[in-house]
């Protein structure tokens, strides 16, 4: 998320964003954890006023985060979920985070991921892919992402 700011303060309804790579941030938030001590978390505190935490680290290792095929083939209808240019139902596997380059047009690393490449090994690719294909028919196709 960017703008922390004005993202938590757009609505009574937001009570808070993850900041940069924000996948810990959230898993954090919702384990019950103590908003004031989660990395990367801008919040409103008890009287409504915004708190910004220090930045969570960058993700090291790629490829050490849980796999999130079973959670999807348990909670998600991936059918009612569109994006236009890509085929329909789809799965996006991302096997890397950040990129070096500046492109102008492109938001991703200025605001997410940053500029330093981190990869999945390709093992790690090939057995997240097999996970998908798996438990998750319906997708037409898997997107890689680099
Ligand atoms: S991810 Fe964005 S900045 Fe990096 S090469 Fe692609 S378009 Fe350019």
């Amino acid at each position: 998320m960017v703008l922390a700011d004005r993202n938590v303060e757009a609505s009574w309804a937001i009570d808070w964003v993850g900041r940069k790579e924000f996948d810990y941030t959230c898993a954090d938030v919702a384990e019950g954890r103590d908003l004031a001590t989660i990395a990367g978390l801008s919040y409103k505190d008890q009287d409504g006023k915004i708190k910004h935490n220090p930045s969570a680290r960058m993700i090291q290792k790629h490829g050490c985060a849980p796999v999130g095929a079973d959670v999807y083939q348990r909670d998600l209808q991936i059918e009612k979920y569109f994006i236009g240019y890509l085929l329909h139902p789809y799965v996006s596997l991302y096997t890397g985070r950040g990129c070096p380059a500046q492109c102008t047009f492109c938001l991703w690393p200025q605001t997410i991921g940053g500029h330093k490449y981190r990869v999945r090994s390709p093992q790690n690719v090939a057995e997240r892919n097999g996970l998908h294909e798996e438990t998750l028919p319906a997708s037409a196709g898997v997107f890689l992402r680099r």
